[in-house]
């Protein structure tokens, strides 16, 4: 075979990143194994019916051709309106772009903003596919570590401490996945300060942005002097339930957009026209929204009440999204020893937090992707694990 691009083999050079487990233990569960699965951050309830409906309309109507890049023109206007509910700032369509997924929207993004041999700064612990989403676009990243005694917030001296003559571009998620933290005001507002001083870009990831529960979501975007060098990333996935349907968006200055149409046709050429008109639908109508915002919130109390006073566990961070970040490192430093164990003595799959970056070592990952029960029997078995752990 000739030899294959530097560049794809780079994107995940290490090619383990501990999803072993959540690998393995799905193996086991379609053997027939009763593992309980709070691995993967994907709802274990279908997309509101609402949103099915108007697909199937869409589909007997005749909605199966191409459509307008960089999307459906009535699609970017809902999502420009849902973004002023997200960010607080004033949305044009011209500033929308949809994507295949808010991963699509972080691809977009670092192409948009990324040049070889430029560098970016990720927050640490982060979604699994950030680095290499850095390295597709050719540049390098440093990883600053989030503070697990602070609730996973990071420190702004480390950020700014991190950045070098070729950096880009900061990264940052809230509410995030895999802490859970909902960044404070005063948080975002220091990270704005630090790219306006030095020039950055800003990508704030914003897929949670629904489930806050109850604390405040504020977007960098709104933050002055900030529109013009913030991208934001959202989707459709978490907060409508609407993983498979791969629907997200990029908000952006309506320069960076225009630019983006030329990747977008040589990428994806464009979403699929009846997922477009059934995101219509979903947005304009907020199809489930309210519902899913108030069962992740409702699950994570649930999960974490269960695990009150529980020996040998820490719970860091978890304010919001979908995850409660448990730190065990008191009896096990290795995340990935305990998160094995504790599939095999206790039949609970969990991410070990290595898979999100050396920062969240020592703690695990779970996800309120199960009925409240589940959660409550789960926690229970992780209590008693804990306790008997030697
Ligand atoms: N950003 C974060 C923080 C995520 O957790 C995820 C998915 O889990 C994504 C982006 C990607 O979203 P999507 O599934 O819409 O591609």
């Amino acid at each position: 075979m000739p030899k294959l691009s530097n560049r794809i083999t780079g994107i995940m050079p290490s090619g383990k990143d501990g999803w072993e487990v959540h690998f393995a233990a799905l193996t086991r569960k379609q053997a027939g194994e009763p593992i309980l699965m709070l691995s993967v951050g994907d709802h274990d309830f279908d997309t509101p019916e609402g949103t099915v409906d108007a697909c199937i309309d869409a589909l007997r109507s005749g909605k199966h051709h191409y459509i307008q890049l960089p999307g459906l023109p009535r699609l970017r206007s809902a999502l420009a309106k849902m973004t002023e509910e997200c960010t607080r700032t004033e949305t044009a369509a011209e500033e929308i772009i949809v994507t295949q997924g808010g991963q699509g929207a972080l691809f977009a993004a670092c192409q948009a903003t990324l040049d070889v041999g430029d560098h970016a700064i990720v927050v640490a612990p982060y979604y699994a596919t950030y680095p290499g989403t850095i390295r597709a676009a050719g540049a390098t990243l440093t990883e600053v570590t989030a503070r697990p005694e602070l609730g996973f917030a990071p420190d702004p001296k480390d950020i700014e401490a991190a950045i070098r003559p070729e950096t880009r571009l900061l990264m940052i998620n809230s509410p995030n996945n895999p802490t859970g933290a909902v960044y404070s005001r005063e948080m975002i507002e220091a990270i704005a300060d630090i790219c306006r001083r030095h020039d950055l870009w800003l990508l704030s990831d914003e897929v949670y942005w629904t489930l806050a529960a109850g604390r405040e979501h504020v977007s960098p975007r709104s933050l002055p002097g900030m529109k013009e060098r913030t991208l934001v990333v959202n989707s459709l996935s978490k907060s409508h339930g609407m993983t498979g349907w791969r629907l997200g968006w990029l908000t952006a200055p309506a320069e960076v957009i225009l630019k983006l149409i030329n990747l977008n046709i040589v990428s994806s050429y464009g979403m699929a026209d009846f997922i477009s008109h059934a995101a219509v639908a979903a947005v304009e109508k907020r199809y489930g929204v309210d519902e899913i915002a108030d069962r992740y919130k409702a699950r994570r109390k649930i999960f974490m009440d269960a695990l009150e006073g529980a020996e040998n566990i820490v719970i860091r961070g978890s304010e919001g999204a979908m995850y409660v970040m448990l730190d065990v490192s008191a009896i096990e430093p290795d995340a990935e020893t305990f998160a094995w164990a504790l599939l095999d003595a206790e039949q609970i799959a969990a991410l070990p937090g290595t898979s999100f970056g050396e920062a969240a070592q020592g703690h695990l990952r779970f996800s309120m992707c199960q009925e409240e029960h589940l959660l409550k029997t789960a926690a229970e078995r992780i209590r008693r694990f804990a306790k008997n752990y030697v």
